[in-house]
């Protein structure tokens, strides 16, 4: 079925081995899924880890256009996630690439495999300060206020 294209946000983030290089090749996978078009990458932040254990992240949001469901986009997020080695030892491990959908258009979508917009965004200053760049009408200064206490800076700043 062929569908109106929809504005979808995902956040990358990664902190084991070269995290900074598995972000960047994550963009150029997910700028190559078939349905997926207009990939536009924020910069890449450094942000220590929160819940979670290991080195620091390196975290970016991306936006892009796309013909495909909600679900199928999180196949392919998935399948990129697979093809950097992502394993799940344990809950909040250290992990070489997570690909989480944040937004799919104005969808509300609660299933087993899938919620959007993520539980957890507004609760993180590494996907709303990489997502305000990119989208600043989706993200309010209260939001960003509520997370303004968590480290994070641009990489190589
Ligand atoms: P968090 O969701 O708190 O950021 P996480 O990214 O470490 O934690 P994962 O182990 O990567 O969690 O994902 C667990 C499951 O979450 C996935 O198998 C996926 O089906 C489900 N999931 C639900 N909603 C989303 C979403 N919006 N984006 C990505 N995965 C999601
Ligand atoms: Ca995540
Ligand atoms: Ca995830």
């Amino acid at each position: 079925m062929q569908r109106e294209p929809v504005t979808a946000y995902v956040a990358l983030g990664a902190n084991l081995g070269d995290a900074a290089s598995a972000v960047r090749e994550a963009v150029q996978a997910i700028a190559t899924v078939p349905g997926v078009t207009a990939v536009r990458c924020s910069r890449l932040y450094r942000s220590a880890p929160v819940e979670a254990s290991g080195p620091d992240f390196v975290n970016a949001v991306v936006e892009l256009q796309t013909a495909l469901s909600a679900l199928a986009l999180l196949d392919a997020l998935q399948a990129i996630e697979d093809f950097a080695g992502r394993q799940r030892p344990y809950r909040n491990a250290p992990r070489t690439l997570d690909l989480d959908l944040l937004l799919y258009g104005s969808a509300s979508i609660d299933s087993v495999r899938l919620t959007v917009p993520h539980p957890r965004m507004t609760e993180r200053a590494f996907v709303l300060r990489p997502l305000a760049e990119l989208a600043p009408e989706r993200v309010t200064a209260e939001q960003l206020r509520a997370v303004a206490d968590q480290p994070i800076e641009p990489l190589g700043a």
